[in-house]
């Protein structure tokens, strides 16, 4: 990777779906002993290379590691082998930053992940004097707005915080932290957390975006603290041009295509695209207008990352993720991976990244998801695997 910038840079800070986790001691101890296999692997075959014809060793321990035996030489001994760490997908919640060729910062949702990509974008900022963050939130979730009060960016006078998001996003941020409207109720102070605006000194702007033909929203939301933007209008930030879109989940939720240099990425998390058995039903309805929109922005991108929590059978019921109990899933907004496949191919998306990771789905499991992805992509244009957090995309 090369450190100029040509269109856009992706990180993902957080591509875990409903809570953050990571593997539990059982899976660590696992993940241990794949690393450890590796090096003695790698140490071993070291060794029997320096073997006299009667296999014994030509030479003495001081002489292998260059000094008597010490942590100094045993860790110099150790840079000899590179084993490949575990992959770990997810972790934190849903957060990831764009960095655009022409300087801009633009943060995805603010899930946990967001308090890591806060610290490294106050590192990069530094003594900057221009220090703007446009942050594009999907939908008032917690796991998409529960990193925002540990976030470093939210907490240096000198920084300016564009938030564009829909109704309840911008409500649900200021209702508890009172950013925009610089006032909390009484009851609900200090609900969720010790942090509100008296304490979070950035500058912070909010502009909804809405579907302004829709006047059961305009009639229902009049007075708000932030600015409106119909949903229909593409945002400008610098060069990059970022289209929003409504998707199908039980709150409002919006995903986005973010484009700059004729390069596009398409970020699409908590969206349902199946509802039940009956093609008629209305849900149905809606979530097959939502991934109309969805397919025809998505159409020939660069590269995607979309919600696929469940498989089919744990979506249906038939099976439980990890060994959590077998519940139908319908209605729960969220995708299946066989269904994110078949999208991502009929779309010809050249790279996509499946990813709002069910907090049951265990480690070794991830895993073999994401090698049978592999498999299927070998040899085709577009490629698909299982998102990862620390992911880096350069477009
Ligand atoms: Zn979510
Ligand atoms: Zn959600």
């Amino acid at each position: 990777m090369s450190d100029a910038i040509k269109n856009l840079r992706i990180r993902f800070y957080g591509v875990q779906g409903s809570g953050s986790t990571f593997p539990s001691r059982r899976e660590t101890a696992a993940l241990q002993e794949v690393m450890d296999y590796e090096l003695l692997k790698l140490v071993f075959e070291d060794l029997s290379g320096h073997m006299n014809e009667n296999n014994r060793f030509d030479r003495s321990l001081e002489d292998y590691l260059g000094g008597p035996v010490s942590r100094k030489t045993l860790l110099k001994y150790r840079e000899r082998f590179h084993v490949a760490p575990p992959r770990i997908y997810g972790g934190w919640t849903t957060c990831m930053h764009i960095e655009t060729a022409d300087g801009y910062d633009i943060v995805l949702d603010c899930g946990s992940g967001f308090r890591n990509c806060a610290k490294d974008l106050q590192k990069k900022w530094g003594d900057k004097k221009k220090r703007e963050l446009h942050i594009f939130g999907s939908h008032s979730h917690f796991d998409h707005t529960e990193g925002f009060d540990q976030a470093g960016v939210c907490f240096d006078p000198r920084n300016t915080i564009v938030i564009h998001g829909n109704y309840q996003y911008l409500y649900s941020l200021n209702s508890y932290l009172g950013i925009f409207s610089q006032f909390v109720p009484e009851d609900v102070m200090g609900l969720q957390t010790p942090i509100n605006f008296s304490n979070m000194p950035a500058k912070f702007k909010g502009i909804e975006i809405r579907d302004m033909a829709d006047p059961v929203v305009t009639a229902r939301n009049k007075s708000v603290h932030w600015g409106l933007h119909d949903v229909t209008r593409p945002f400008k930030i610098g060069d990059t041009k970022i289209t929003a879109f409504f998707v199908y989940h039980p709150a409002l939720c919006l995903g986005y295509k973010i484009e700059h240099g004729g390069k596009s990425f398409i970020y699409c998390t908590d969206h349902e695209l199946r509802h039940g058995e009956d093609p008629e039903a209305p849900g149905q309805k809606k979530s097959d207008a939502a991934e109309a929109r969805l397919v025809k922005l998505a159409m020939d991108a660069d590269a995607m990352y979309r919600d696929g929590q469940y498989l089919r059978s744990e979506y249906d019921g038939h099976t439980g993720i990890g060994s959590s109990t077998p519940v139908p899933r319908i209605d729960w907004g969220h995708s299946c991976i066989e269904d994110v496949e078949e999208m991502a191919l009929n779309c010809r998306v050249k790279h996509t990244y499946i990813g709002h990771h069910d907090p049951n789905r265990e480690w070794s499991e991830r895993n073999w998801i994401d090698e049978a992805l592999a498999r299927g992509s070998k040899g085709r244009v577009e490629q698909i695997e299982f998102a990862r957090a620390g992911t880096i995309i350069d477009l």
